[in-house]
């Protein structure tokens, strides 16, 4: 998927001079990533412009001013990736992921809007577990009434969340929105969350009730809820979602699988509302804020470094985790260090989670496919290590081979492939870890 963006870096590689020539040709490149990301071609053919006439522009610039305010030098493989990182968080800013809420106690209203199976249900329950966190009482209105399921789905939800559900057979979602808020007021609510119906496709009928709900009961905020995977289709949606209700923010779901997520780009920039949220998997704690850092680089194709870190502080502490990036990256790290990454990251959840925000990695799945069996056959050999040898794997010698396939009852193939998947991480993290451009983006990183 990101051939053209590695293809610009291979291209780059080793230069000591950024070209105009050579603008252009990685621009190429760049361009083809980002149509395979799903952005717009205008919004492409807008940031290419843009980061040709910065590229070309700033020939002489050497260092950058990294995140923690340190200038650094820089080679112009560095210089072309960052103007474009910066393009593209420039084309997705200003940030702006607040909810227009009232002071708790006083009712707020929040309408979610959006084609069927985009993730509206789904998120409008991510958004009251949220909104619960905070301290709000939120009620859900469950206002799509053509399918009999998505009521129950909605319902399921809210049990599971213990917040009150309203729904009334028989009547119309306009109708019911209004009687959801007084609901609401009566069981001392303050943000009442509507659920709507969708279509396959935008229709009048649709977009009509759709209308009618929003005079009845004047929401404080209607989101577009848009799935991450239709690509460029989800444009044409939001424009025409945008144009009759008037949108104030849209959210992207199912950025947990292959999307890129170029589409959060094509519409903020076609719709100029802003991404508020990002859907990233299925349960109710799945919804994150946007950062257009984590995003730019998820489009451009060299993972969410930013994000990575941040699971990783989850499960071990900031220093801790600060220490791990710092050795994972420099490509220093001991098979110690390794099969302690491969344990933690196992707390953290499935590694493909992990590995997708890595697109890196992707290259190398293939060959590091840790699944549960692989992983307990990787901790069986490395059991079988001494000491020495999980410092320095480079002294296994073919006897020492030998003894550690026959004390974890693997072949010497198995020692020998572990050997050689172990050398190739070292090898991908030390290239990430060469890219200054990258490291300043991770908080604290020298
Ligand atoms: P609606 O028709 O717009 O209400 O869509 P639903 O909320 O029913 O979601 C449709 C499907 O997408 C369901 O199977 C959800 O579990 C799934 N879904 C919603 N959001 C996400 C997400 O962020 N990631 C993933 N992987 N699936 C999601
Ligand atoms: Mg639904």
């Amino acid at each position: 998927v990101t051939k053209g963006f590695r293809a610009a870096k291979n291209r780059l590689a080793g230069k000591s001079e950024l070209t105009p020539e050579l603008v252009d040709e990685s621009l190429r490149d760049i361009r083809v990533s980002l149509l395979e990301a799903d952005v717009a071609f205008d919004v492409v053919k807008k940031f290419v412009a843009r980061v040709r006439e910065k590229a070309v522009g700033e020939l002489v610039q050497t260092t950058i001013t990294d995140a923690s305010g340190q200038k650094r030098k820089v080679s112009p493989m560095d210089h072309f990736i960052k103007i474009c990182h910066d393009e593209l968080e420039a084309l997705m800013g200003p940030v702006d992921t607040g909810l227009n809420l009232k002071p708790k106690g006083q009712l707020s209203g929040i309408m979610m809007v959006g084609l069927q199976g985009s993730g509206k249900t789904t998120t409008t329950g991510k958004l009251a577990n949220r909104l619960l966190q905070q301290g709000r009482k939120p009620l859900l209105v469950a206002a799509d009434i053509y399918r009999p399921a998505a009521v129950d789905q909605l319902k399921v939800l809210g049990e599971r969340l213990k917040v009150p559900v309203y729904h009334e057979p028989g009547v119309q979602p306009p109708e019911l929105a209004k009687r959801g808020y007084a609901a609401a007021r009566e069981q001392k609510c303050d943000v009442v969350l509507i659920d709507t119906a969708g279509r396959l496709a935008i229709d009048e009928a649709l977009m009509s009730e759709l209308e009618s709900i929003k005079s009845n009961v004047h929401p404080d905020n209607i989101l577009l809820v848009c799935d991450a995977m239709i690509g460029q289709d989800a444009v044409r949606t939001a424009a025409e979602f945008d144009r009759r209700l008037t949108l104030d923010g849209f959210i992207l779901t199912k950025l947990d699988g292959d999307a890129r997520g170029g589409a959060a780009l094509s519409i903020k920039e076609v719709t100029g509302k802003p991404i508020k949220f990002l859907g990233m998997g299925e349960s109710m704690d799945k919804l994150e804020e946007f950062r257009p850092e984590g995003l730019a680089g998820r489009i451009l194709g060299f993972g969410d470094i930013v994000g990575l870190m941040k699971d990783f502080e989850k499960v071990v502490d900031e220093k801790k985790a600060e220490e791990d990036a710092r050795k994972l990256l420099s490509g220093q790290f001991s098979m110690k260090d390794f099969v302690e990454q491969i344990r933690m990251v196992r707390k953290m959840g499935p590694l493909k989670d992990l590995l997708e925000k890595f697109p890196l990695f992707g290259e190398m799945t293939e060959h590091l496919n840790p699944d549960e069996k692989e992983l307990t056959k990787i901790e069986s050999m490395y059991d079988s290590m001494t000491v020495k040898e999980r410092l320095r794997p480079d002294l296994i010698n073919a006897s020492r081979v030998n003894r550690i396939a026959k004390g974890s009852g693997r072949k010497p193939e198995d020692v020998r492939e572990l050997l050689q998947k172990f050398g190739m991480m070292q090898q991908v993290m030390g290239t990430i870890g060469q890219n200054p451009g990258l490291l300043g983006r991770i908080p604290g990183f020298k």
